[in-house]
């Protein structure tokens, strides 16, 4: 049962930040309400004030420019993304995501902030994000911060928000020359979150050198985890499988997973690697292909 509370809904940001800050300590956030109310419903949050944001169309934006890269504000939703022709130009990972991410009816109504905001370690934009070294822009009526995405997880289902804030905009930095970011999950339930997620993205020279990598895991910890054993082992390096082995291998020894209903420990580290294998190669057959 949900406990009794006040819906405010406001008509602006500023109106959002000034109600934010007149409740802080007795209030949540509410956007879609795909993630909030499963957690009230079962008693886990209950508040005095609920703030709908929903509402906010100056937060529903995807906007790109070559200098200051990808810009998505807190209340666009996941079918936005999908359905963006910008992204699958500029960032084709993002729409590939959306199309295997919960069903249509929460990608209709679950937003981005909503998604990043509720810290679930299992979800699938921060570690592809995160990939992408994203930025996540927090507002309050004090003012603005940003952080990169990496440092707004802090433990499980804990943020870097504090009571004041909110989540107002994800920004993504212009891609990099041959550079490609891939992201895929396993999952026993057809677009469901993982039981273990991997993305991965490569920036490779001419003469085929990997220079720059990055590996990140979702639902392999309490938050989404940066694989930089794994990652050390390809910069440097041409492809090969050995070499995919050896990142595969020390990738699942940076995983840090749990044994639950739905996996042990062991299968856990186990798709760590199967998964950094595969998207490592994925991402980096497609940067080299770049000119
Ligand atoms: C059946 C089902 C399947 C799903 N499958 C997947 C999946 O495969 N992959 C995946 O990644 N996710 C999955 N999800 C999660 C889903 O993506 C999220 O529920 C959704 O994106 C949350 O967005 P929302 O706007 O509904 O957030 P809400 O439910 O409204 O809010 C979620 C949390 O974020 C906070 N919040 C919301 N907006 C802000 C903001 N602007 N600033 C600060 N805090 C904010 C709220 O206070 C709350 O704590 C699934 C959910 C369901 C119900």
């Amino acid at each position: 049962m949900i406990h009794d509370f006040t819906y405010l809904r406001p008509g602006t940001l500023q109106e959002a930040l000034r109600m934010l800050a007149d409740h802080a300590d007795e209030c949540k956030i509410i956007c879609g309400g795909q993630s909030l109310l499963i957690v009230m419903r079962q008693g886990l949050v209950v508040t005095d004030y609920l703030i709908d944001i929903k509402g906010l169309r100056e937060l529903s934006y995807i906007t790109y420019d070559g200098k200051e890269g990808l810009r998505i504000g807190a209340t666009t939703t996941h079918r936005s993304i999908e359905k963006s022709q910008l992204l699958r130009e500029k960032y084709p990972v993002l729409v590939a995501i959306e199309r295997r991410l919960a069903s249509i009816q929460v990608r209709n109504w679950g937003t981005v902030a909503g998604n990043l905001a509720h810290g679930d370690s299992s979800g699938d934009l921060a570690p592809t994000l995160i990939a992408l070294d994203a930025n996540i822009r927090l507002s309050s009526s004090k003012g603005d911060r940003a952080m990169s995405l990496e440092e707004f997880y802090t433990g499980l289902f804990e943020t870097a928000l504090s009571k004041n804030e909110m989540v107002v905009e994800v920004q993504v930095p212009p891609v990099r020359p041959r550079t490609a970011t891939a992201y895929t999950k396993f999952n026993l339930l057809q677009n469901d979150q993982g039981i273990v997620g991997v993305a991965a993205t490569v920036t490779v020279d001419r003469r085929g050198t990997c220079t720059d990598a990055r590996i990140v895991l979702s639902n392999a910890g309490v938050t989404p985890i940066r694989a930089k054993n794994g990652e050390r082992i390809l910069t440097g390096k041409k492809l090969s499988d050995s070499l995919l082995a050896e990142a595969a291998e020390t990738a699942s020894g940076d995983a840090d997973p749990v044994s639950d209903i739905h996996a042990s420990e062991t299968f856990r580290r186990h798709l760590v690697g199967v998964l950094t294998k595969r998207m490592v190669r994925q991402a980096w057959d497609q940067a080299a292909k770049l000119s």
